[in-house]
């Protein structure tokens, strides 16, 4: 069946849908995005994505096509008109089209940001069954640009990351800088030790994840430790456990790490617990 995708104000059928090639967003990767998770027909964490998305375009001087009132609007006739129950919503902005390719960014009073949106239905995306398995992970160079708290569309190196690790017959990588792990290629990366929870600090070198934000207030309710800081990537391999968090896989745990196997090799109970009030919190405050 269709799906029913916006751009730019008109609800349309995704085979309608069209977008300029000389969009910036296509030209340039000139273009930021929000992915939010659907459980049960409601948006999670619906406040952190707008309020991110903001803070990316301010960060690139791009204007904001939509009020924040008109994102949840748009986002809630989207699932609507899809019929998501479980899903994501998928939304971008770019800087537009300019009618010409040219480095210079166009003058936004003349040419507006041009807005995307789509749904992607996944039935049971809370029951995913790679939670009760845990992931295999391996450790790749972080050789992305030195802005990664902005949500650009610049997603080569980790789709590529991602590839590696298929090739390496495990399921994702994380990314390493001076031997530290920043991040995961589409995820925030988390260790386990002597109970404490370990993740990177927040600064220009790794998404700002809404998940991260969410999962660490419910750790510190939960009177669990956790340490902001950069970790080696063999202090992981050593860990008791890991784990990742994102809008699409919550809190996913890590069971492997470049072939070492951490603890008993099976999904750790930190993260086990992690995810189940995550989710429990976050339905909660659905929109
Ligand atoms: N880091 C990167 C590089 C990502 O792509 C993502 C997911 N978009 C995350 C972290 C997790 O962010 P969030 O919890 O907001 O989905």
């Amino acid at each position: 069946m269709s799906r029913t995708v916006y751009v730019n104000g008109a609800y349309l059928p995704e085979e309608e849908a069209k977008i300029s090639v000389f969009d910036r967003g296509f030209l340039m990767a000139d273009a930021v995005y929000e992915v939010t998770s659907v459980l049960g027909g409601k948006l999670i964490d619906f406040d952190g994505h707008a309020a991110r998305l903001a803070r990316s375009l301010s960060e690139l001087d791009m204007q904001s096509p939509v009020t924040r009132d008109e994102l949840l609007a748009i986002h809630r006739e989207m699932v609507a008109r899809n019929g998501i129950e479980d899903g994501l919503v998928y939304l971008q902005v770019t800087r537009g089209n300019p009618g010409d390719r040219d480095f210079a960014f166009p003058d936004p009073a003349k040419v507006p940001s041009g807005i995307v949106l789509f749904t992607q239905s996944k039935p049971g995306l809370a029951d995913n069954p790679a939670a009760k398995v845990g992931m295999k992970v391996i450790s790749i160079p972080d050789i992305r640009w030195g802005r990664r708290d902005i949500k650009t569309v610049q997603l080569l190196y980790p789709s590529m990351g991602k590839m590696m690790a298929k090739k390496a017959g495990c399921d994702d990588a994380w990314f390493t800088e001076d031997g530290a792990v920043t991040e995961g290629t589409s995820n925030n990366a988390y260790i386990v030790k002597g109970g404490t929870i370990i993740t990177r600090q927040l600064s220009e070198d790794i998404l700002h994840g809404i998940t991260r934000a969410a999962v660490l207030r419910f750790a510190n309710e939960a009177q669990m430790i956790v340490e902001e800081r950069p970790f080696t990537i063999d202090e992981a391999k050593a860990a008791d456990e890991a784990f990742v968090t994102s809008a699409s896989a919550f809190v996913m745990p890590v069971v492997e790490i470049d072939g070492v196997k951490l603890g008993s090799g099976k999904p750790g109970p930190v993260a086990t617990r992690l995810r189940e009030i995550y989710l429990d919190e976050s339905r909660k405050t659905a929109v």
